[in-house]
């Protein structure tokens, strides 16, 4: 399985903010978060400078119940690469995105890695790493 290649992505749109108007005056300003859910899962939610009541699942002001089913809108992660080359596309600086890639500590999980392969019995996971990582599996 592949790692997801975010930890989170946040894409920012400024273009109708102005701070004071962006309490509840009509020029707010709106971000959408990414974070994955699985390896080529993002939720996505969405967020607001407005006080009002804002549906963080569909992005909608809303009264009442939204009606969406408040469920988190997932997206691949190829999607999620386009929505930020869109938006580093932008000219302005008022619509960007911000990436916060993995922080891994490569001391521990080489640790987690071994100590599993130590352990294992399964051929075909054995298997399965050996290919990946070209180890030959002959004699
Ligand atoms: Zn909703």
């Amino acid at each position: 399985m592949k790692a997801p290649k975010f930890k989170k992505v946040t894409i920012y749109d400024y273009s109708h903010y102005e701070a004071n108007m962006s309490n509840n005056g009509g020029s707010y300003g709106f971000w959408e978060v990414f974070e994955p859910v699985d390896h080529d899962q993002y939720d996505r939610s969405y967020h607001t400078t407005a006080e009002f009541e804002y549906c963080e699942f569909c992005g909608q002001f809303q009264r009442g119940d939204c009606g969406c089913g408040r469920c988190p809108e997932k997206v691949s992660e190829k999607e999620v690469l386009g929505l930020i080359k869109e938006a580093n596309n932008d000219k302005s600086d008022e619509v960007y995105a911000e990436v916060e890639p993995w922080q891994l500590d490569l001391k521990k999980l080489r640790r987690r890695i071994e100590d599993h392969l130590r352990k294992t019995d399964n051929v075909s996971d054995l298997i399965f790493i050996a290919n990946n990582v070209g180890v030959s599996i002959s004699e």
